[in-house]
């Protein structure tokens, strides 16, 4: 039947960008412009850019992300955030995000950063929130005016090897209601397990605010369940290892461990960042990514970019690599993109509004152009 076909199809990367999408999974410090970088480096006398022309800067990130050396992986990251060290700089990043994001389609995301790698130039931790609220707003308003709409969400995220999560998890409390939505903890999960900032967590439960933990990226099975039973997250941040706990047999049948199953009976949403994966090598390529069979077996999966710069992607680009191997359609996009929405830190009747007022009828509209076209041939 002819409806059912066109609605079947694969979408083409002019609707996939067309289409609202949410974001959970976004680094700050991960998603600066490349020119921005060259610029702000050459304002503030940033000395140690490997490249200096904006391009070749540009490639310079991915190969080094690419590399597959830890080392070069992090240097990344030392220069984006050694140029955001200032006020001003701070606000055009965040604009420049939230900007970047709406012509993108993004209609909801929630943007990470930790505020302790930004106080080398004297600012406080609070400015650093302020800052990078101002910028988001400015980027909302930019983008309101270019005819694109977008709302950020700030979660402010705590570095695992550093002590500082309860004091970075109190800030995530003073600024809620106030442009920041919840609070996460980043860096590297071996051997700096979720349990040692269980104060933060129990402090965070206590005043009923939500959290996220990267877990089970590079890391197993241990860190998702820590990350669950013993720090209670909301969400994980990856979370792809799960797919450890899940058996395939030959004839295809699927049996879930313990873990898993409690993964998806509990609906514990899933930051999936495909091309991030494929960088660090948490998985071999986009066809053998879990998120193909976690989608089959509906777990609460959302497709997330992580670091746009560093994977030189979008939220557009890792719907259209999906789309090309796992033959997804907009109907799967939509689904997605609902997963993500039921699982943002924002109350309820505002998530609901933004189903039922933005990503349904967005994606009503694109289908209902695909049928039309289809036909007048
Ligand atoms: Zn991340």
């Amino acid at each position: 039947m002819m409806v059912s076909d066109s609605l079947s199809t694969v979408p083409n990367p002019e609707q996939i960008h067309r289409a609202p999408k949410v974001l959970l999974h976004d680094h700050l410090d991960g998603g600066l412009r490349a020119a921005t970088v060259v610029e702000l480096a050459r304002e503030s006398g940033y000395a140690g850019l490997p490249e200096t022309e904006a391009d070749r800067l540009d490639t310079w990130f991915r190969e080094a992300a690419d590399s597959g050396s830890l080392e070069r992986y992090l240097e990344t990251f030392s220069h984006t955030v050694g140029v955001m060290q200032t006020r001003e700089a701070l606000v055009r990043v965040a604009a420049e995000c939230a900007e970047d994001l709406a012509a993108d389609g993004v209609v909801y995301a929630e943007v990470r950063f930790a505020p302790e790698q930004h106080l080398e130039a004297g600012l406080t931790l609070e400015q650093v929130v302020e800052a990078v609220n101002e910028g988001f707003r400015e980027g909302e308003r930019r983008a309101r005016e270019a005819g694109n709409r977008i709302r950020v969400g700030a979660l402010l995220t705590a570095m695992r090897h550093a002590a500082r999560a309860l004091e970075i998890a109190e800030l995530a409390n003073r600024y809620r209601d106030l442009g920041v939505v919840g609070f996460d903890i980043a860096g590297a999960e071996a051997g700096y397990p979720p349990t040692r900032h269980l104060d933060a967590f129990e402090y965070l439960k206590r005043e009923n605010n939500h959290f996220t933990i990267h877990a089970g990226e590079a890391f197993g099975l241990p860190s998702i369940w820590q990350a669950l039973q013993w720090c209670g997250a909301d969400r994980l941040g990856h979370g792809v290892r799960i797919i450890d706990d899940i058996q395939v047999a030959d004839d295809g049948s699927v049996k879930l461990g313990r873990l898993a199953a409690y993964v998806r009976d509990k609906r514990i949403p899933l930051e999936l960042c495909p091309s991030s994966n494929l960088q660090t090598g948490a998985a071999p390529s986009y066809a053998e990514h879990p998120i193909g069979l976690l989608r089959r077996l509906h777990f609460r999966a959302t497709v997330n970019t992580d670091n746009r710069l560093m994977s030189g992607t979008t939220m557009s680009n890792e719907f259209a690599q999906l789309a090309r191997t796992f033959s997804y359609t907009l109907d799967d996009m939509q689904w997605f993109t609902v997963n993500a929405m039921k699982s943002a830190f924002i109350p309820f009747d505002e998530r609901l509004a933004m189903i039922n007022e933005v990503i349904k009828p967005g994606y009503a509209a694109l289908k209902s152009e695909w049928l039309f076209r289809d036909t007048t041939h």
